[in-house]
């Protein structure tokens, strides 16, 4: 079975790299609508998401930070 095989030593080496997939957000995290979209074709941490809905944009990795703190009205 070379197939399955050679998957296994690929997934090995992918584990490396920074960039790790992550999973499609559900909602917007700012008004929770479903219609959120990307051009990314591979998703990452820094793959951006736009809500069609309030128009927001937002990365899971600025958004990790952004929950973190205290958000500041109009810096994005
Ligand atoms: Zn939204």
């Amino acid at each position: 079975m070379p197939n399955r095989r050679d998957s296994y030593i690929f997934g090995q080496a992918q584990s490396a790299p920074a960039e790790k997939p992550v999973q499609r957000p559900e909602a917007c995290p700012f008004c929770q609508s479903k219609a959120v979209s990307t051009l990314a074709k591979v998703i990452t941490a820094s793959t951006y998401w736009r809500c069609q809905s309030c128009g927001d944009m937002w990365n899971p990795e600025r958004l990790e930070r952004a929950t973190r703190l205290p958000r500041r009205g109009s810096s994005w």
